[in-house]
């Protein structure tokens, strides 16, 4: 389960962006904001390469080179050249020693900086994101289900970043993107195997949300989320049957009450020293809705999701909190599950693949009445 920490993030971060695709036409190239608002980088290649802008163009032999702002140019060794400016090269690019396929964009960021983008096509853009976000080691199915929903999610978030002037960062804001650094074979034929697949519900992409183990029992994301608008029925949430073996699913973390008041204090509640946490309502998910502390001057009632992110979303590992008990000055927690637990469970998908259910059933299984559809890339 790599980079499990990375996902819950993510998906804390997660927000709607609606846009409609009838016609599925999507621009084949994507812009990645891969170093933002640096003042200098080290650009190599293997080959030759070039950096222009729309005055000048400059060739440059196999190797490497410090790049660096002044005003509103770069100065690459002796030369400089007015922003923004253009990488090329026939073969990978390097910046900072991580490799990149595709171009590379220089231009001056809001704060006067730099901000180097890549430029190169979506499909090459997920070979940098999939193997970020599922162990390798995985069935290809599951794989599969995977490079379905991150080009989904890369596709309906192609706004993100726009007024940055750009179309996604590489971090766990949009999806980690780690360049042709963290490319795989197998996490490679996966994106090959579902070229250009999206999943569409009502005619539009869906939010391919995600998480690492759901515990048993999906959740809806008005329980987890500060989630304004009505849950569509593909993300409503329901009993699990595949992932009851996940090592994920059971947890205990203990919190001493020092450390929970001072969490909760500085995320603005105001409370006393706690005498009591207690468990109340129901999600529907075999979750609790809300935590209950009883404080020396009073009670604060808060939803459980709410109470996760303010004391430790690490250690608390997901809103499914089963049971809460006070053992001298700490209190021990046990749930189960591991982040938000909305829409497809890792842990599910990856039994589901090895019990030779193919990635269009994974995808079913946890996004049910949604349908694949292939976008048509333009130039
Ligand atoms: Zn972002
Ligand atoms: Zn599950």
């Amino acid at each position: 389960m790599k980079n499990i920490l990375t996902i819950t993030v993510f998906f804390l971060l997660f927000s709607m962006h609606a846009s409609a695709f009838a016609d599925l036409k999507v621009k084949e190239s994507v812009n990645v904001g891969i170093l933002l608002d640096v003042e200098s980088f080290n650009i190599a290649s293997d080959k030759k390469y070039s950096i222009k802008n729309s005055e000048k163009i400059l060739n440059l032999s196999p190797g490497n080179i410090n790049i660096r702002i002044l005003g509103d140019k770069i100065i690459a060794g002796k030369y400089n050249l007015k922003l923004p400016v253009q990488i090329t090269s026939d073969s990978y690019i390097i910046v900072n020693k991580v490799i990149y396929r595709g171009n590379i964009a220089v231009r001056l960021s809001k704060n006067r900086k730099l901000n180097i983008i890549n430029v190169l096509n979506i499909e090459d853009y997920l070979k940098g994101v999939l193997p970020k976000e599922v162990s390798a080691s995985w069935d290809i199915e599951a794989l599969k289900a995977q490079a379905v929903i991150s080009r989904s999610y890369a596709v309906k978030n192609l706004n993100r970043h726009i007024t940055e002037n750009f179309n996604m960062c590489s971090s766990v804001h949009c999806q980690v993107y780690g360049g042709a650094s963290a490319e795989n074979e197998k996490c490679n034929k996966a994106i090959a195997d579902t070229h250009g697949q999206v999943l569409m519900f009502d005619n539009e992409i869906a939010q391919t949300v995600f998480h690492a183990s759901c515990g048993g029992y999906t959740e809806d994301p008005k329980y987890v989320w500060d989630w304004k608008n009505a849950t569509p029925d593909y993300l409503k949430g329901r009993k699990d049957k595949y992932c009851s073996d996940s090592p994920h699913n059971e947890w205990t973390c203990t919190l001493s009450e020092k450390i929970i008041r001072k969490k909760l204090l500085s995320s603005g509640y105001k409370i006393g020293s706690i005498k009591k946490i207690t468990l109340s309502g129901n999600t529907g998910g075999h979750a609790k809705e809300f935590v209950i502390i009883t404080h020396k001057d009073g009670k604060l009632k808060l939803k459980t999701y709410k109470f996760r992110l303010a004391v430790d979303s690490g250690l608390i590992k997901s809103a499914m909190i089963k049971n809460i008990k006070r053992k001298g000055t700490d209190f021990i927690f046990s749930g189960r599950g591991w982040g938000h637990r909305v829409g497809l469970c890792q842990c599910g998908a990856k039994v589901m693949a090895e019990k030779g259910l193919s990635y269009k059933k994974i995808l079913q299984y946890y996004y049910p009445k949604t349908k694949i559809k292939n976008i048509e890339y333009e130039k």
